[in-house]
């Protein structure tokens, strides 16, 4: 027994642990855990064939459009999984090992060595639910709070942050705490700031988690300071601890304590330079401690050299210490000095020919070097400094760098990568980095679309740069923006691929502001390009989503079927897979069914998307594919199945807080209520929408006073007033009335329906 446990520890790393913190609320695929944890898809999958081998998972087979999809969940019966506000536990008989998922990028720093500190640690626990703590570099901070919290989420600030990472690993680290609310609000696609602020809130409570975050004077990004301004005058469980050098700028009140950290006192400096230099006397201590205030950073670095004679720093690192360093030493810390975050070992190992650690280890002795987890980086006090004598060239180095994070293939590592790219501003890179992003990493401009936007516009004179803007404002509804940038690269961009996406684009944003002559002629220039490339199966893909759209669009049918089942083809022979894509078409082929009336063959369509977004693990897609299978069993008859499905959907839209969703959920739910008679859910459902269009004013949700007003009606009730606030509200709006007396049509006869709408 006592192997097990030893062999399962071992097995229990920081990714297999976060993979089974996740799994405990969703099974899920390998693809969508790689996304959620901006992991490399390849690292999780051997992981989780190492879980299951221990049978703490067990994966499920699907098959999916002819490939084999697995799906993961926790298998709780051999050994007991659990878990409570600390984590994870895992009894294996009498024996429970206990674990905190815990995070790389956003982790604390290494504390190796602590002196002293003891009334702050002690404040640091005291009761007030926001710390702030202050003071100048190196004096000590992180290491303090680090000392205190070593398990809290920790996140570091750079200038280059936005909103989106840091919310996106707190709403992992609740959901590791139980709390998942906030991580499916972002999974599902929400970014409503106010939203997201008021989940992180709710988590940090209900879970009791501490945060800290670390170096918030970096931070020049508005909607980060306004996150942190409002969890720190709302907060009260938990605690947020907030690290800067100058006093942050927040509410202060009782409920805030402040710490400004100062020097070490004599005691504690010569209890740390005794530890560094033991053989140390008491006059050449307090000659140290005079010329460095107790600084622990300063002491440290001194004592590696204590010969320090009272120069302004600069000089005295430079040439003291710095000079005593060996070639590789002062080649480490040059390199590092090019990087904003901690650098991965593995990173170092690729930059330099030999093994770095034994540099890297004895540069960390010196102090000069910090730890995080697998990364290390400079001290952001000697940062200054190296950068003044560095003579190594960084165009090598961030190449380096940026072929090996474009290897993970996630999002993230695709963005770090991106920054470096900018800071080249080097064309070629960026064209074939914008290709990448294009062919391969969708989820960049889906899932972190302000973080992306905020480097291209460093480069937006840039014609590659400025077609990503562009569609990073056609998602966001931005029609007219868009189309005005690609218009404007159009003819500039020689290359085939760029040209084809720009042409793509130009259709689908003709389409869409209903142009569709200029579609179509733009649709005849892309054709031109992918006949030069048959065998490119972007093209191929590209060239039959815009048919499929243009068919659509002008409501050819039969053409827009056929051409979908193509588009379906090309996507399935795509070499990197595509689940929230082919959910897409597959409900668009049914969708296509239900127009031509052929109602069996498109609930086929719905069931195969459905089954692709679960075997994805895409509960978007999946909810989606429920309110169409309503839609349709609606069309059917069967109201039952109708009144089932838009309910699951409803329940996840409202869960997610995407409303407009919600409400098309809802009054699905509430016809196929009526449908099946059942007056008085039907009317709960009915008041849901109200309130629903009330906030979003969305204007089918209106239409749920007229439903009202219909229900109060069959049961006898006055329903006359309902039903005129309805007509009134949705007067003006055709689409809606027309679409809704059609909708009522497949339950009630004309005479009746006429008598609701005078
Ligand atoms: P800051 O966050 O204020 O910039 P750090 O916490 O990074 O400063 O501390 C700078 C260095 O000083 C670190 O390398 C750390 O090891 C050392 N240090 C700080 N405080 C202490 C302490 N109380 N005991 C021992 N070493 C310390």
């Amino acid at each position: 027994m006592s192997d097990e446990i030893s062999r399962l520890r071992a097995v229990l790393n920081e990714t297999n642990i976060q993979i089974l913190a996740l799994l405990r609320t969703n099974s899920l695929n390998p693809r969508e855990i790689a996304r959620l944890l901006q992991k490399d898809e390849s690292q999780i999958s051997r992981s989780l064939r190492t879980l299951e081998r221990f049978g703490l998972v067990e994966g499920r087979w699907m098959r999916i459009g002819g490939k084999n999809i697995k799906v993961y969940s926790l298998k709780f019966e051999e050994l007991r999984i659990s878990f409570d506000a600390k984590g994870l536990r895992i009894a294996i008989g009498r024996n429970v090992l206990s674990y905190t998922p815990t995070f790389f990028e956003s982790r604390a720093p290494e504390v190796k060595t602590f002196v002293g500190r003891k009334k702050e640690i002690e404040m640091l626990s005291g009761p007030q639910p926001v710390v702030v703590v202050y003071g100048i570099a190196g004096i000590g901070k992180s290491t303090l709070v680090a000392r205190v919290f070593k398990d809290a989420f920790w996140y570091s600030i750079t200038e280059e942050d936005t909103i989106e990472y840091v919310t996106w690993q707190l709403a992992l680290y609740l959901s590791f705490l139980g709390f998942s609310e906030m991580l499916e609000y972002l999974r599902g696609g929400g970014k409503d700031i106010a939203v997201i602020n008021r989940l992180a809130l709710k988590g940090i409570n209900e879970t009791n988690a501490i945060a800290v975050f670390d170096d918030i004077h970096k931070c020049q990004d508005e909607d980060i300071e306004t996150f942190i301004r409002f969890l720190s005058s709302h907060i009260e469980k938990g605690k947020l601890i907030l690290i800067s050098r100058e006093k942050p700028r927040i509410s202060y009140d009782d409920r805030v304590l402040v710490i400004h950290l100062k020097g070490l006192d004599s005691r504690e400096a010569y209890e740390l330079l005794k530890l560094k230099i033991p053989e140390i006397t008491p006059e050449e201590f307090s000659y140290l401690y005079q010329m460095t205030f107790g600084h622990p950073l300063m002491l440290i670095l001194v004592s590696e050299n204590p010969r320090f004679s009272g120069e302004n720093l600069f000089e005295y690192f430079f040439r003291e210490v710095y000079e005593t360093l060996s070639e590789d030493e002062k080649l480490i810390l040059q390199v590092l000095s090019l990087f904003d975050e901690p650098v991965d070992l593995n990173v170092l190992k690729k930059l330099f020919a030999h093994n770095p650690f034994p540099v890297l280890y004895s540069l960390m002795k010196k102090g000069l070097v910090e730890r995080f987890g697998s990364g290390y980086s400079l001290h952001d006090l000697l940062r200054g400094f190296v950068e003044e004598v560095r003579t190594i060239s960084e165009r090598e180095y961030y190449r380096g760098y940026i072929e090996y994070l474009l290897e993970k293939n996630t999002a993230k590592s695709f963005l770090t990568a991106f920054k470096y790219a900018v800071r080249l501003e080097d064309e070629n890179l960026i064209k074939d980095m914008t290709e990448l992003r294009i062919r391969k990493l969708w989820r960049v401009a889906l899932d972190f679309p302000a973080s992306y936007m905020k480097l291209l516009d460093r480069i937006k004179h840039s014609p590659y740069s400025k077609k990503e803007i562009a569609r990073i404002y056609f998602n966001r509804g931005f029609f007219e923006k868009a189309l005005k940038l690609w218009l404007e690269v159009k003819d500039i961009i020689r290359d085939d691929f760029h040209r084809f996406d720009v042409l793509m684009m130009l259709v689908d944003v003709y389409c869409e502001l209903g142009n569709t002559d200029k579609a179509v002629e733009c649709f005849a220039h892309l054709e031109r390009i992918f006949s030069r490339h048959p065998d490119d199966p972007y093209m191929k893909l590209g060239y039959y989503i815009e048919l499929t759209k243009i068919h659509t669009f002008r409501r050819e049918r039969r053409e827009a079927l056929e051409s979908a089942f193509k588009e379906l083809e090309a996507l399935r022979a795509y070499p990197h897979i595509y689940p929230e894509l082919e959910a897409l078409v597959l409900y668009h082929i049914g969708y296509l069914y239900v127009e031509m009336g052929n109602l069996k063959k498109a609930l086929k369509y719905y069931r195969e998307g459905l089954k692709v977004s679960k075997a994805y693990s895409l509960p978007f897609m999946e909810n989606l594919g429920y309110i169409q299978l309503g839609i349709a069993n609606y069309s059917l008859k069967n109201y039952k199945a109708a009144a089932d499905y838009s309910r699951k959907a409803a329940e996840y839209f409202l869960k997610v807080k995407n409303y407009r969703r919600a409400i098309d959920a809802l009054f699905r739910m509430t016809v196929s209520l009526i449908g099946l008679g059942e007056f008085a859910e039907a009317e709960n459902a009915a008041h849901e929408m109200i309130k629903l269009a009330q906030s979003t004013n969305y204007p089918l949700g209106w239409s749920a006073y007229i439903l009202l007003g219909i229900l109060r009606e069959l049961q006898g009730k006055e329903g006359r007033r309902y039903l005129e606030m309805g007509l009134k509200k949705v007067g003006g709006n055709e689409y809606i009335s027309a679409g809704l007396k059609e909708e009522l049509s497949v339950i009630f006869d004309e005479e009746t329906i006429q008598k609701w709408f005078p």
